[in-house]
């Protein structure tokens, strides 16, 4: 750039770069707002300026900039709160069977239950073999003094129940201590993996699940869904005195029958659907954790060959209304420790299935995890979080030609520290340089958010968006759903409905 010789030729140098990056910019063919939608605009930018008034220069105080568990109050005090809280999500594209639900509601549910446990052995050594707060259905009480009857020590609001409660959220103040993440996250996956297998608890928990996201506004869930062999009790797996763990669960080997799990999943969205969810489109995308390793192999070869080709799956696993219900394979868990996505590559090219993949993959700050390269060449049809790509500009240029979107989940980002700041999330850059992006929730249980309102929030305030924008990545969760296209269609048709509903309701409320 040469030097400006005037006043008005600086400006004018640095309008014109403004410019061009607006011509990239993700939401650039979008419609104008209407007037209404632009009175809200305004409002929402003066709000947010305000925020930005009273907080730009005290480090740590915008919300964005802290952590969420620390920020959560201030957020949901936030003049905007109610204005996401009420808005039309469209779809969440990407959350976990186990986490779906609501902490305070799943408990209450449990300790409803004459026949829960919970495992609690402060000087368990074992932490990592059976966490303490571990949950599981006895059908007798279990001689082992660790195990608590859920139901009486929640009667009593006692220690034990108060902290085991805690262990199943994020706001346990031990998500300070970096080294707690990953194993804290994993650990509450052990403390509800027993319960969530035995069938009652399973069913009920989905019902639950599917209803509270779409009454948070979410009527599509794409929902990555582990497998398990689901049972009547947990009686096979009590922890005896001698030794701390029981039974170890029988790893879950797919075969030319859709296991159990699924087909209840099918039944608990259907069951949500008729019970006061009459929009609600659920499908579930099965996604083994590439943490295991017993049997491994074998299972992805045969969940990619049967899960779309063997007639017994495509029938079970339908919608009432003949569309598919699953939809597509992953493969979750922590991507720096365990196994790569190369080291599925050549079972997955060589099972030459039909099956759609939606890779969870580029979950890492790290240049040298180039996992993500594994999804795209593997032909993935979304990427599921995408961090890293900001490290690679060719890839970031093809999956942007190849219209490949990403599943954006900012508070789980942060939560997990690949982002703790969410002003320099990557989405930002993303969206910058037209890569298309949906915002998703993760696992909403465990960091204590519902539907997807808590992350547009942050995205919106971290990114410095606007209403337009907003729109975009909520129309994209059904864009680059796995809907049929008339699917999608009937959703889009139905969601702009909603949307003007939202911005006339909206109107008494900006004045
Ligand atoms: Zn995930």
């Amino acid at each position: 750039m040469k030097r400006a010789t005037s006043y008005e030729e600086y400006l004018a140098a640095i309008e014109s770069i403004k410019k061009q990056d607006k011509t990239t910019w993700f939401s650039a063919g979008e419609k104008a707002l209407t007037a209404d939608e632009q009175k809200l605009d305004s409002y929402m930018k003066k709000k947010r300026d305000a925020l930005l008034g009273e907080k730009k220069y005290i480090y740590d105080a915008y919300s964005p900039a802290l952590m969420f568990h620390k920020a959560k109050t201030d957020i949901m005090n936030n003049d905007l709160f109610d204005i996401f809280k009420r808005m039309p999500q469209g779809g969440n594209l990407h959350i976990h069977t186990g986490a779906a639900w609501n902490t305070e509601k799943f408990t209450e549910m449990l300790a409803s239950n004459p026949n829960v446990y919970v495992y609690w052995d402060p000087d368990n050594a074992f932490q990592r073999t059976i966490p303490d707060g571990k949950l599981f259905l006895f059908s007798t009480r279990p001689d082992n003094p660790h195990c608590y009857n859920y139901q009486q020590i929640a009667r009593l609001n006692s220690k034990i129940f108060i902290e085991s409660k805690k262990r199943l959220t994020f706001i346990d103040p031990r998500v300070d201590d970096i080294e707690y993440i990953w194993g804290g996250f994993n650990d509450y996956f052990t403390s509800i993996s027993s319960i969530l297998k035995v069938r009652s608890i399973y069913k009920d928990y989905y019902v639950a699940a599917f209803k509270y996201q779409y009454q948070n506004g979410n009527d599509y869930i794409e929902i990555r869904a582990g497998i398990s062999a689901l049972k009547e009790n947990n009686d096979d797996e009590q922890p005896r005195n001698d030794e701390l763990t029981g039974t170890p669960a029988k790893p879950m080997i797919y075969s030319a029958t859709p296991p159990e799990c699924l087909t209840l999943l099918k039944e608990a969205y259907l069951t949500a659907k008729r019970e006061g969810c009459p929009d609600l489109k659920v499908k579930a995308i099965v996604a083994p954790s590439r943490r295991t390793s017993q049997n491994f192999d074998e299972d992805i070869t045969n969940a990619i060959a049967i899960l779309k080709q063997t007639p017994a799956w495509q029938q079970a696993l339908k919608d009432d209304d003949g569309s598919e219900f699953i939809v597509g394979f992953d493969l979750v868990s922590e991507e720096d420790i365990n196994h790569k996505t190369d080291d599925y590559a050549k079972e997955i090219i060589k099972a030459n299935s039909k099956v759609d993949f939606f890779f969870h993959d580029g979950e890492s700050n790290w240049v040298d995890n180039d996992n993500i390269h594994s999804a795209w060449a593997l032909g993935t049809r979304r990427i599921g979080h995408g961090i890293n790509l900001y490290n690679f500009p060719t890839l970031l240029k093809k999956i942007r030609e190849e219209d490949i979107c990403l599943e954006i989940c900012p508070i789980s980002n942060q939560m997990l520290r690949y982002t703790k700041d969410l002003r320099i999330h990557p989405v930002a850059q993303f969206m910058q340089q037209g890569v298309q992006c949906a915002i998703c929730s993760d696992d909403p249980q465990i960091f204590e958010t519902a539907g997807i309102y808590y992350d547009l929030w942050e995205v919106y305030h971290g990114a410095m968006i606007d209403l337009r924008d907003i729109k975009k990545l909520i129309k994209n969760s059904y864009i680059y759903s796995a809907m049929s296209p008339r699917e999608k269609a009937v959703k889009l048709a139905a969601w702009e409905v909603k949307w003007q509903k939202y911005i006339r309701d909206m109107q008494p409320l900006i004045k």
